[in-house]
């Protein structure tokens, strides 16, 4: 049988009051695979409906006692929400509302077909009924309805979807009408989109919202990509932030969805505000600064322009924390930061950024200013000046009166660094040049700077190297006896053979010897190295001559002074009395009580001892005399201008005769002229040094020298010092 070849697909209900319909029908719905129940009238049909609902009902229009209308009706009745089953049967299910179901009208009777669709008839089949296609009539209602069941639940199901996100969806025509509008459940009273179905978003939204909501609608439809934007609306008190997102629906409109962001919003700015603001000043902070100088990086360099940054650091902060404490350091940072923000005038803010605020803290007592497009150098100066003046305003705290003093370093885009982070270290490292030189000042950094602090660095390096890989030198100037032009000693000058920078000058690198502490080891090199050469011409020259060597201050301050000496003495064979250790005034006057006790020590030893640089310091008399040393050398610089000099002349005299009264004797530095040399035998110095009488020369030209001067027999001296100049041995 037919039937057979088709699997079941469903039930049909089928109502008529004709038996032989009824077969009929049934045969045809077998035909095709379908079930069928029976009902001989309405009620009949209603009760089975209600017994178990079909998959579609198949009416007959004209029956007894109640017409297919009625019935139809009915059924749908049941499906109505609230609906209760006839004569006390169970509720009916929701099927009844959406179960096809089909009419069988009469002939042409267009009247029935229209009071089936108003009597809620999904389809009609006509009679004479066409028996071989109506089992695929059947069928193709069916699938509908499948289809569009299928689509309800979709529906349902998006609905539910909606319901339950908080927010807000709209679809939008290709034009921009609203098409559906839907609020969501956190979009509160504040969402001004309502009752806009029908409308153009222009008439909803202010115009550059609306504007741009079209413009990403059009991309959407276009694309067919997902679009979000955000955008802000002034409602009430405060702007509220929303977030759209559009997609396209596929079938030429766009659904959208709004969600109010605003509290991620306040989130956010609060976040950015803690990562960005310095939380003592509530100034920017290091991290917004740099991502200030990037951006001003960009502009700049795009613009062609120039910027400075300014790097301020406060001269006394530390002490101020120590004795006032740290909320009185707190209240002076905030106080400071408030003077900077109004001493920066509103023409150095930059108007292309939106912030405005180029003023930070980095930490500490540190603060940086960012000078956008500056045009001169000057422009960079006067601001730095305007900030010095304004922290020298006394500040008043918590009681206390505070002045504070800022050095202030500068450094220059695109001149001194093309990058963030050099311009930062650069106006740090200004800054730092600044405090040296004597704070309260204001530094532009230079390539030259950093050469400096490079080399120093590098100095520093070499330097430890320069004593084990013999890199270091003696050269010796002679004194001589002013009345007869005999060398009666020489002064011991170190030199460093820089393997890289050649000969270096002991002004370039005994600083920083003192400084890393590394004068100990080379000042103890020098002192053997001087007493053995001593030694040595004393055997060599037969000739007695005095060694002076310079001890700078940190050596002085060393405990193991003495013991340094007398070993150089011993391990040498060399006599105290022919070495001679030259002190400046600073070394001397730096603690009275403790150079008291070490010249004690030192003349104990029987070495000599004299004042080097003499006029330079601020020796008083009365320290000088109780320091009792053999010795003062007078500074080349009062040297130098004689004999025109008339006040330096004036001063030498009056140097020798109070040494003299004091049973010192004094020796001339830097004499370069026969007329110098005459004029210090006037004012009866004793002794002199200069390029005149011997450059620093090495020791075989001292050896020459001495040679040549051998047994001096008093008076056959010749008066004119010997072969007054050796060659330059620098
Ligand atoms: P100083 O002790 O006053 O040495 C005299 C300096 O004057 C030497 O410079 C010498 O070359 C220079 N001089 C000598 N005669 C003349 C002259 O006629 N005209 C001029 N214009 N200059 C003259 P130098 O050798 O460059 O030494 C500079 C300073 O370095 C020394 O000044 C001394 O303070 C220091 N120094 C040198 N060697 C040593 C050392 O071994 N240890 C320590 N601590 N300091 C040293
Ligand atoms: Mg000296
Ligand atoms: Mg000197």
């Amino acid at each position: 049988m037919a039937a057979h070849s088709h699997p079941k697909r469903g039930t049909v209900l089928v109502a008529d009051d004709d038996p032989v319909m009824r077969l009929l029908m049934l045969e045809m719905l077998a035909q095709v695979g379908l079930d069928a129940v029976e009902a001989e009238d309405g009620p009949a049909a209603i009760a089975s409906f209600q017994r178990r609902p079909p998959d579609l009902v198949l009416l007959d229009v004209d029956m007894p006692n109640m017409d297919g209308f009625a019935v139809c009706r009915a059924i749908r009745a049941l499906g109505a929400p609230g609906a209760q089953g006839g004569d006390g049967a169970p509720a009916a299910t929701p099927a009844a509302a959406t179960v096809p179901i089909i009419m069988v009208t009469g002939g042409d009777d267009l009247e029935a077909v229209t009071q089936a669709y108003e009597a809620g008839a999904t389809d009609f089949v006509s009679k004479p009924i066409n028996w071989p296609i109506l089992g695929h009539r059947v069928l193709y209602v069916l699938r509908a309805s499948d289809a569009i069941a299928r689509l309800r639940v979709a529906d349902a199901h998006n609905r539910a979807v909606l319901a339950a996100i908080p927010d807000t969806f709209f679809r939008l025509d290709r034009d921009g009408v609203y098409l559906d509008y839907e609020q969501g459940h956190e979009a509160g009273s504040t969402f001004p989109l309502d009752h806009c179905v029908g409308r153009h978003v222009s008439e909803v939204l202010p115009q550059h919202i609306a504007g741009h909501l079209l413009e990403q609608a059009r991309a959407v439809l276009s694309s067919q990509q997902i679009r979000s934007f955000d955008y802000e609306l002034q409602l009430g008190e405060q702007p509220r932030h929303f977030e759209a997102r559009l997609v396209s629906t596929g079938a030429g409109d766009v659904l959208g969805l709004v969600r109010d962001i605003s509290e991620r919003k306040r989130t956010e700015e609060q976040i950015r505000r803690l990562a960005y603001c310095d939380s003592l000043t509530g100034i920017p902070n290091r991290q917004a600064f740099l991502e200030l100088l990037e951006r001003e990086l960009d502009h700049s360099r795009q613009a062609c322009k120039k910027f400075a940054v300014l790097f301020m650091d406060l001269d006394s902060f530390k002490r101020i924390n120590d004795t006032l404490g740290h909320n009185v350091g707190d209240l002076l940072l905030q106080t400071v930061s408030e003077r900077l923000r109004e001493t920066i005038r509103p023409s150095d803010v930059v108007s292309h950024m939106a912030s405005g605020n180029h003023l930070a803290r980095l930490g500490g007592d540190e603060f940086t200013i960012l000078i956008p497009d500056l045009d001169r150098v000057e422009d960079a100066l006067a601001v730095a000046q305007r900030v010095k003046d304004a922290m020298r305003r006394p500040f008043q705290l918590d009681g206390n009166e505070i002045f504070v003093t800022a050095s202030i370093g500068i450094s220059l885009y695109p001149e001194d660094g093309e990058d963030s982070e050099s311009l930062l270290k650069y106006a740090d490292t200004a800054m730092y040049h600044a405090k040296n030189c004597g704070k309260n000042n204001a530094k532009l950094y230079s390539s030259s700077l950093t050469m400096q602090i490079m080399s120093h660095v590098k100095l520093e390096v070499g330097l430890r190297k320069a004593l084990q890989n013999n890199e270091l030198y003696l050269l010796y100037q002679p004194q001589i006896d002013v009345p007869s032009s005999q060398i009666v000693g020489v002064e011991a000058l170190v030199r460093w053979r820089h393997p890289e920078h050649g000969i270096i000058p002991p002004n370039d690198f005994i600083p920083l010897a003192e400084e890393t502490g590394l004068i100990v080891p080379i000042g103890e090199w020098v002192l053997r190295t001087a007493c053995s050469q001593a030694k040595a011409w004393q055997q060599t020259c037969r000739r007695a001559i005095r060694m002076a060597v310079n001890l700078s201050a940190r050596q002085f301050k060393d405990e193991n002074l003495t013991q340094i000496v007398l070993s150089a003495l011993g391990d040498t064979g060399l006599e105290p009395r022919l070495l001679e250790l030259e002190l400046t005034e600073g070394t001397l006057m730096d603690d009275a009580r403790a150079t008291m006790a070490m010249l004690d020590q030192l003349r104990r030893i029987g070495v000599l001892l004299s004042i080097d640089d003499f006029g330079t310091g601020y020796s008083s008399m009365s320290y000088l005399k109780r320091f009792d040393v053999r010795a003062l050398k007078i500074d080349k610089s009062f040297i130098i201008g004689l004999p025109e000099d008339t006040e330096n002349a004036a001063i030498t005299r009056a140097i020798i005769a109070m040494a003299h009264g004091l049973k010192m004797i004094v020796v001339a530095e830097g004499v370069e002229t026969d007329e110098q040399l005459a004029l210090l035998e006037k004012y009866g110095c004793d002794m002199a040094q200069g390029f005149y009488l011997g450059r620093p020369s090495p020791q075989e030209s001292i050896t020459q020298m001495l040679k040549v001067q051998r047994a001096p027999t008093s008076t056959a001296t010749p008066a004119a010092p010997a072969p007054p100049v050796t060659p330059a041995a620098r």
